[in-house]
């Protein structure tokens, strides 16, 4: 495929999405020292990965950081070709001020150019994630939620924990999806399509481990957010090669590529795209069903 059609983006993390411009203007104005190397390399691991964070967020309390940040994804996405966007951020991270006005700012910023998914974290009190869906309830520009992070040892609070949260969503209409199966045994992912009714999961790279499952997530028509990169520097994978993205679409399922987080894993949705086209079992076809799948799993309220 020489050129590329519209590109659907539905797993694009805000606080790791900055522009590096953004990230030294940012640290600048906070006086802070941006960390070298910042972002993800190859076998580093999800913990590892998941501080890289802490930094961005440091960047990003305040309402106006996080409008800029949310416009300028969209501007770099529409730049990269992506017709369907989400983009997603947990708002309880960003502590300039209470959630509602964090997530009013991002949707300013947004301006009707995507969808905004709001996150609760592995291991939180479920009730953040329920008060998520309380400020989703009066503003359209959200179209679902998420658990993202990944469970710890300690956590007080389980996948099963955010039921109600999830039927909360899914009975006003809002879109659920969940980080599953990110290096993490195929249970995880049955957890959040049979508790969570997961309309979406993100990663899911464990999914063919358990057939059963794959059979459901057909028949549900839920769909998986892979990240290609991410994926690979997590540890999630051991090598490209053995990402299941092509032999998930023999099977049927509806997989789309994503870039999970543009800054931290030097990706844009356009390099994402041909580096699935490079993976063995992938092809031009392979490619159009990916695309085709990101569009239509985009949610809608
Ligand atoms: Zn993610």
């Amino acid at each position: 495929m020489d050129s590329l059609p519209g590109l659907p983006d539905l797993h694009r993390h805000l606080d790791g999405s900055l522009r590096p411009a953004t990230v030294k203007a940012l640290a600048s104005a906070h006086g802070l020292e941006i960390p070298e190397p910042l972002g993800f390399f190859a076998g580093m691991g999800l913990r590892a990965a998941l501080a890289c964070f802490d930094f961005t967020l440091a960047l990003l309390q305040q309402p106006e950081e996080v409008r800029r940040v949310a416009a300028e994804i969209c501007e770099d996405a529409q730049a990269e070709g992506v017709t369907s966007l989400e983009i997603r951020f947990a708002p309880q991270l960003h502590r300039g001020a209470p959630a509602p006005e964090i997530v009013d700012a991002a949707i300013d910023g947004v301006a009707g150019r995507a969808g905004l998914i709001l996150c609760g974290l592995y291991g939180e009190p479920p009730t953040v994630l329920e008060g998520h869906v309380a400020v989703a309830a009066s503003r359209p520009q959200v179209v679902g939620i998420d658990l993202a992070g990944g469970p710890g040892s300690g956590d007080d609070w389980s996948l099963a924990d955010y039921q109600t949260a999830y039927q909360q969503a899914r009975e006003m209409g809002l879109g659920r999806t969940v980080h599953a199966g990110e290096g993490r045994p195929a249970a995880e992912i049955r957890q959040a399509v049979e508790l969570l009714h997961a309309q979406r999961i993100g990663h899911g790279v464990s999914l063919l481990d358990d057939p059963e499952l794959v059979a459901q997530v057909c028949e549900r028509g839920i769909t998986i957010e892979a990240c290609l990169s991410s994926n690979l520097q997590t540890g999630a994978i051991s090598s490209l090669a053995a990402h299941p993205i092509a032999a998930w679409l023999e099977r049927g399922v509806s997989v789309c590529i994503n870039t999970d987080n543009t800054l931290f894993s030097r990706v844009d949705a356009v390099s994402e795209h041909r580096l699935a086209l490079q993976l063995p079992g992938m092809d031009d076809v392979r490619l159009a069903q990916a695309i085709a799948c990101g569009h239509a799993a985009l949610f809608r309220r």
